[in-house]
């Protein structure tokens, strides 16, 4: 069965104790490949390679970095059909959707990460006409990257790309669901050149690998996406030591959708942003408040569309929902459907378990949708993370900003109407790190992206990626 390996000091090695994790495929259910079950020797010696190399990459010029990142951009892209075929069987999303979203979307973290690099300028000021002062970016040193399984290859070289860029050198781990595709990605940075111990990637589990990364001494930041949990764990551990932290975490977004909404984008965006990726991107809003008088049209419309959606294996065109990750997060998914039918809430549509024919095994779900349950109890206010959601009536604005706000996460929001005050009124009072209004995922690189209250702490994308990777040191010089 095929090994992945670790990727340290340039090299593909496998785990020091020789142990190793099985990898399941979602679609079948079955082991197809085997993971290092990576320990703190491993993490050890991928900090110590990051550590010897970070003194001739922090003094590359940034052309020299523009270059590699983006050989490796251009990498990903002529890999794009294996890649997209990769990451598919490892997490069950749709091949088209790693296809045209996933990948791409790699490629363009480099893409981008290698120009922004030759943009980011340091501030200057000059004190009263006696004094200038300049401020310098210098690289931290070894960093950390660690991230989840729902997006593989797309979050990780979101935080890889600016951490080199930034000219950091850099330890980091795939979420032990999904390795793939960050094993390729170290075939790809081997082709690329990219100098031995630049980039290290350790496989394994959080509880061992990943923690042992956060506590290294050596290791000077941490970028993590996941859940909220373990996200205030690494910060427990993190924070004393004195670490720069980004923490994205979970969310349980609202979707607001007033009367005066544009009806057919906003309810075939809501089908989107309701169940892409299997309901499994931590924007995804899984809470629909619907105003009053379209609320019965708009939730008919929207059952009949999810009834049409084609639950079947991932490599088929015409499959809108995949499989979900894994066996235990199915399970999770269909607990809180148990629960919502506890708390009182009534199934519209879908909730069960599908057979795909000839997979059988595979982790297949029908996408959800619930009503009838107050915006308190546990289903609307605990991150399920699948394809469910919940509709809830409103009648003011008062009401459903209140609503939008009445829950731990404040990662993303999505605003549905034609009314520019109310529109600006919301985006302001909303706590949220990121409002779409009339649009979902609308995504571009330059923008702050991270959420507020329990959904994170710093935010990722444009320059606030190369501040957060690199120490800002003010020079002073009197004249
Ligand atoms: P987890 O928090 O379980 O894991 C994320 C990563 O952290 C994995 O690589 C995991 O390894 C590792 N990890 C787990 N425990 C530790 C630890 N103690 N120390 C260091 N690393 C650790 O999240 P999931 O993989 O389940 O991803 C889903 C979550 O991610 C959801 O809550 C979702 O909302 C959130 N997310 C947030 C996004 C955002 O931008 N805000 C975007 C996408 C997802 P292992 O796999 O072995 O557990």
């Amino acid at each position: 069965m095929f090994k992945i390996r670790n990727y340290i000091n340039g090299e593909l090695t496998e785990p020091q104790a020789g142990r190793f994790i099985d990898n399941y495929n979602p679609a079948g259910g079955e082991v197809y490949s085997l993971i290092p079950d990576s320990d703190v020797q491993d993490v050890e010696n991928a900090v110590h390679a990051a550590q010897e190399a970070f003194p001739a990459w922090s003094k590359t010029t940034v052309e020299e970095r523009h270059d590699v990142l983006s050989k490796i951009a251009r990498l990903i892209k002529e890999n794009l059909e294996k890649l997209a075929q990769a990451e598919s069987i490892d997490n069950g999303k749709p091949v088209w959707l790693a296809r045209s979203v996933d990948i791409p979307r790699a490629t363009s973290n480099f893409e981008f990460f290698a120009n922004a690099i030759t943009q980011f300028a340091s501030q200057s000021h000059e004190t009263n006409q006696t004094a200038i002062n300049y401020t310098l970016r210098r690289p931290l040193g070894v960093v950390g990257c660690i991230s989840p399984w729902n997006l593989p290859l797309y979050l990780f070289t979101w935080k890889i790309a600016p951490a080199l860029a930034a000219g950091n050198t850099v330890v980091a781990k795939p979420s032990e669901i999904t390795p793939m595709t960050a094993y390729l990605l170290s075939e790809i940075c081997i082709e690329a050149g990219l100098p031995k111990g630049v980039l290290n990637i350790v496989h394994g589990y959080g509880h061992t690998a990943g923690s042992a990364i956060v506590a290294h001494p050596m290791v000077k930041a941490i970028s993590f996406t996941g859940g909220t949990q373990t996200g205030a764990r690494i910060a427990s551990v993190a924070a004393p030591m004195f670490k720069k932290l980004s923490l994205e975490l979970g969310g349980k977004n609202p979707n607001i959708i007033f009367a005066d909404c544009d009806y057919r984008q906003a309810l075939e965006t809501t089908i989107r942003s309701s169940f892409a990726n299997q309901g499994q991107i931590c924007l995804c809003g899984s809470r629909i408040f619907i105003e009053k008088p379209i609320y019965e049209k708009f939730k008919a419309d929207l059952v009949q569309a999810v009834q049409g959606m084609k639950v079947g294996h991932p490599a088929k065109d015409d499959t809108r929902i995949g499989a979900l990750v894994s066996k235990q997060h199915l399970e999770k998914v269909e607990s809180y459907i148990g629960l919502a039918r506890e708390e009182g809430g009534t199934v519209l549509c879908g909730g069960n378990r599908v057979a795909v024919d000839g997979y059988e095994k595979g982790y297949y779900l029908e996408p959800a949708v619930i009503e009838g349950l107050p915006n308190t109890c546990r289903t609307n206010q605990e991150e399920i993370f699948g394809p469910v959601v919940t509709l809830m009536p409103f009648e003011s604005d008062e009401e459903v900003l209140g609503y939008a706000n009445g829950v731990r996460y404040g990662l993303s929001c999505t605003l549905w109407t034609q009314n520019l005050t109310r529109a600006m009124r919301f985006a302001t009072e909303l706590e949220a790190g990121i409002v779409w209004v009339n649009t979902w995922l609308f995504r571009d690189l330059r923008t702050p992206f991270g959420g507020m209250k329990d959904s994170g702490v710093g935010r990722e994308g444009g320059f606030e990626a190369l501040q957060f990777f690199t120490e800002a040191k003010n020079v002073c010089i009197k004249y």
